[in-house]
């Protein structure tokens, strides 16, 4: 059965040491993250992980949830009492706003008990990382009345959101839904319609579950023009805040599927129920953008969560798994059989574990802190640099992330060899669990275009060429280093095949854009390995600032050295390699007539 350990001591090392929170002006909310309060968050999340989820991941995996007679659903056995902990140790209010009874605190550390929930049990932690975007949305576009109503309690833990988009007809092109809200003379609307694959659409961890619902009233633009949001409560809520009968809002059926098998995955029938709009009419893509974009920072955590559990176990079962001898000679002549770890091929498949995965934990943890300075820093320029990047870096992280996230567990599974495939040892569990995040929040072919077909163009590309010069800065400033010039060079050749790559499109995009679908996975990927590299160089420096001050934990330090150097010598060459795929251009992937397939 396989164990997981939350990574505390890496989060420890990039909030404290590599971000610095406290050098950011310190912003409001800030002054109560001082790093003694991170490390209590930090080691505290990690163990509810570790001691109160990770053990019910393959009992929830192999129970799933149920849908019973009367349409209710319940979760797998200890979700419920696990569930309570988490509300009780308030886990759901850490970055909420202080006014609906948050406590304000950073991002970046919701993003580290994101990431050790989903590592220890990703079907739980969707259960509050949907009521996560749900809250966004209200936050930023319900009205004050709707806000008083439904945001405590979300907060609190005590009800659960979710997000209802995906229709049987409808799934990335928003503009194909058909459920219907009809206004009503009390200025509620009805809302009808079935809704597909909506996760944790009915459960019995809360008192009442919100759905966010997307609608076209009855003359709206049959497009993306014409989508409204709506909050349609399971259970309607009375003035005075207590709960009052059911609406007409149910699990049709529970979806059977790959993995997640303890989040339940609902068809969920909308019969004329009551529903109160969110913003403006019309305007509900909006709104649920910023659902969408909060979940897909979250999704791309999830790929690094599964990573992260998946290499745990390779990286245990490779040093204790025996077979055949190290390439050099034995390096344990008094066994009969060497430790896998001494192969390299081995190795390989640790190194690029260990270098995604603290690369792109230290990327998630800076989009975290870049989400927080776009809203709370101190000038109007800084809010909107950070925004820039945030907007930016998100398809990166939801896309890259998963991508890797996902051939990372696979890996790891390959290190078991043919047990790894044997459901009892768990490993085939991170990989089916892992190849949803790939999927949903966009795919990750659609999060590609979103990067090369808006993200770039975006106020002339201010967000790229803003990303192009820290990462030439920084390099630039490094090369100066002895022991970092090298690392510094190969990342900035990097970010050289990306600024190549975006010329291209530039030139080629326009009168072909097949030009840009073809070659925007490529470049996400070449983003994202230039995103990590600026991270390696930030670990790297801070790792050899550490030892040359006389560290105490000096493995540690040496390990992100190393480790860092094998991501420069070994995920960098991608880049040159990537670009180039990009300027073979569409014609060759776009020649054959559709017949000509299958
Ligand atoms: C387990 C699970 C949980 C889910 N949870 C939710 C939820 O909580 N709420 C919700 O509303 N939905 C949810 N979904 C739905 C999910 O978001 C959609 O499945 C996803 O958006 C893709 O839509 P689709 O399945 O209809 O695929 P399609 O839109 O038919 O696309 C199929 C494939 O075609 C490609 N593609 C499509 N359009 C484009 C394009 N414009 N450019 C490039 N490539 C394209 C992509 O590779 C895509 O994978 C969930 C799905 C699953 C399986």
């Amino acid at each position: 059965m396989p164990s997981y350990t939350a990574p505390t001591r890496d989060a420890r090392f990039i909030i404290n040491e590599v971000l610095r929170l406290e050098s950011h002006g310190n912003p409001p909310g800030f002054e109560g993250a001082s790093p003694d309060i991170v490390d209590a968050v930090v080691e505290e999340s990690g163990k509810f992980a570790g001691e109160v989820l990770a053990p019910l991941n393959a009992s929830g995996d192999a129970e799933g949830c149920t849908r019973h007679p009367d349409g209710s659903v319940t979760t797998p056995k200890g979700f419920k009492e696990a569930f309570a902990q988490f509300r009780e140790a308030g886990w759901g209010t850490l970055t909420a706003p202080a006014e609906f009874g948050g406590q304000a605190m950073p991002h970046v550390l919701a993003f580290v008990v994101e990431e050790f929930m989903s590592s220890a049990n990703q079907a739980f932690a969707m259960y509050p990382g949907l009521t996560n975007g749900a809250v966004s949305a209200l936050l930023a576009k319900a009205s004050p009345e709707l806000q008083q109503r439904y945001l405590p309690k979300m907060i609190s833990g005590e009800w659960l959101g979710t997000m209802n988009l995906t229709e049987p007809q409808c799934g990335t092109d928003l503009g194909l839904i058909r459920t219907k809200a009809v206004p009503q003379a009390d200025g509620t609307y009805s809302i009808t319609g079935t809704k597909i694959f909506i996760s944790s659409g009915d459960n019995d961890l809360a008192d009442n579950i919100i759905h966010l619902v997307l609608a076209k009233t009855p003359d709206a633009p049959d497009s993306t023009k014409g989508i409204s949001l709506f909050v349609v409560p399971k259970v309607l809520v009375n003035a005075d805040g207590s709960l009052g009968a059911y609406n007409a809002v149910s699990c049709g059926a529970i979806e059977h599927k790959m993995g997640i098998h303890a989040n339940a995955t609902c068809v969920m029938n909308y019969d004329g129920a009551t529903g109160w709009l969110v913003g403006e009419e019309n305007r509900g893509l909006a709104a649920m953008f910023i659902m969408m974009n909060g979940a897909r920072l979250g999704v791309g955590i999830r790929g690094l969560a599964q990573a992260e559990a998946a290499y745990q176990n390779g990286a245990a079962y490779a040093r204790e798994r025996r077979q055949g001898r190290a390439l050099t000679g034995a390096a344990d002549p008094a066994e009969k059989a060497d430790p896998l770890i001494v192969q390299p091929d081995v190795r390989r498949m640790l190194m690029d574990a260990k270098a995604f995965t603290e690369g792109m934990r230290a990327l998630a943890l800076w989009a975290g802190l870049q989400v927080d300075l776009s809203h709370k820093a101190e000038s109007e320029e800084e809010r909107q640099g950070a925004d820039d990047l945030v907007g930016l870096i998100t398809p990166v992280i939801k896309g890259y992330g998963t991508d890797k996230g996902f051939a990372v567990a696979v890996d790891m599974q390959q290190i078991w060899g043919g047990h790894g495939y044997i459901v009892e040892n768990g490993m085939e569990q991170f990989v089916r669990d892992a190849r949803i995040a790939m999927i949903y929040e966009g795919a990750n072919g659609v999060q590609a275009m979103d990067l090369v077909g808006r993200k770039l163009a975006a106020n002339m590309g201010r967000a790229i060429q803003a990303f192009f010069k820290l990462v030439d800065d920084e390099c630039a400033a490094m090369k100066g280093d002895e022991k970092l010039a090298d690392m510094a060079g190969r990342i900035e050749k990097a970010n050289g095949e990306l600024k190549a790559a975006t010329m291209w499109f530039m030139q080629n995009a326009m009168a072909n854009p097949n030009n840009a679908g073809a070659g925007a996975h490529s470049y996400m990927h070449i983003a994202g390995v230039v995103a990590l590299g600026l991270m390696w160089l930030r670990m790297a420096k801070t790792a050899a600032e550490a030892l040359a001050n006389g560290a105490e934990d000096k493995a540690f330090y040496e390990a992100k050295l190393t480790t860092a150097r094998y991501f420069a010598e070994c995920f960098t060459p991608d880049a040159g390699a990537l670009r180039r795929k990009i300027e073979g251009g569409a014609e060759a992937m776009m020649a054959l007539p559709a017949d000509a397939f299958g």
